[in-house]
């Protein structure tokens, strides 16, 4: 599945996670939370590429907007751990210069993304994690939260279901279904902005009953997260494990500088990529014409981008 937009001067598109997400099962009151969390993201990121603001710039606000939603699985929204703590991933990479800041295995650390920017910018490394990552973050003034800031009963829910499945099926029982929207998720954004710059940004609390310490794609460069002013930015979400192995997000770049392919062709190539080894989920890209592609290959994946006409198109299933 995939959509693609007519080259267009700035550009930006956001995604809040793929999976399994069925209209049948969504409310329409539910629904209007997801698009309504879309369309605030890509305001944030649009007024700043509107008044000539930075691919950078917009790609962060736009990801800070979902880790502050409850809806998302990053930031305030992130799944729970199999110890039933938090800890996020987040990353962040400029096209212009190929300098990117990531972080891992975050605890108290409000928006993961302003601190992966500010490794970026403002240490000498490109990835930090744990204790000190937060440490790093408070040296430099970055809001930090009680644990207890990341709650929410909705992914607390899912971790005891997730249990509960675990334990069914190592005794062989009976086994309970879990939607693999409740299990994973993340949300992502990728710009272009007016001097032609590309950004890309991932944050996400990861898998639901992960093992403590588990890094997925996101923060990885190359794997979930790439920018390239020669080529594209990409954010991908989906099975990280397997994003990982297949080198996703620079599958996408390596397969339009080297073998010439458009965006769409080989975004659809670098997702295939990752299927064929077992793992499903999608991803958001903008060329540097302004092309964007939003392909994914579960049932859906909460999107948007700026339409040829300047509008929001947000959708959610295939
Ligand atoms: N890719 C994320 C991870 O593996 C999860 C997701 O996007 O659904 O951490």
């Amino acid at each position: 599945m995939k959509q693609t937009a007519r080259p267009a001067r700035i550009n930006l598109a956001v995604h809040g996670g793929a999976g399994t997400i069925e209209r049948s099962k969504m409310t329409l009151e539910r629904e209007q939370e997801y698009r309504g969390g879309i369309a605030r993201a890509l305001r944030a990121g649009r007024e700043i590429l509107d008044r000539g603001g930075s691919s950078l710039d917009a790609v962060e606000a736009a990801v800070r907007v979902m880790e502050d939603d409850p809806d998302f699985n990053a930031g305030k929204g992130s799944v729970f751990t199999s110890a039933g703590t938090n800890e996020m991933d987040a990353a962040i990479m400029d096209g212009k210069t190929l300098s990117a800041g990531t972080v891992a295995c975050l605890e108290h650390v409000r928006n993961p993304i302003v601190l992966a920017r500010t490794v970026m910018e403002k240490s000498k490394h490109v990835m930090m994690i744990g204790p000190g990552a937060e440490e790093f973050a408070k040296r430099n003034g970055i809001e930090l939260v009680d644990t207890k800031y990341f709650f929410t009963e909705r992914r607390w829910d899912e971790l005891q279901k997730s249990k509960a499945a675990e334990k069914s099926a190592a005794e062989g029982g009976k086994k309970f279904i879990i939607s693999e929207a409740e299990s994973h998720g993340t949300v992502g954004a990728v710009a272009r902005d007016a001097q032609g710059n590309l950004a890309a940004a991932t944050s996400t609390g990861g898998t639901t009953n992960k093992l403590p310490g588990r890094v997925g794609d996101s923060p990885i460069v190359g794997a979930g997260t790439y920018a390239n002013n020669a080529t594209c930015a990409v954010s991908c979400t989906g099975d990280g494990e397997f994003f990982i192995r297949a080198v996703v997000a620079h599958q996408v770049s390596a397969l339009m500088e080297l073998r010439g392919m458009s965006l769409a062709e080989a975004a659809e190539h670098a997702l295939a990529d990752a299927q064929k080894l077992g793992g499903k989920g999608g991803l958001i890209a903008v060329d540097k014409d302004g092309n964007v592609t939003l392909p994914f290959n579960t049932s859906g994946m909460y999107r948007g981008y700026l339409g040829e006409d300047g509008k929001f198109v947000i959708e959610i299933y295939k």
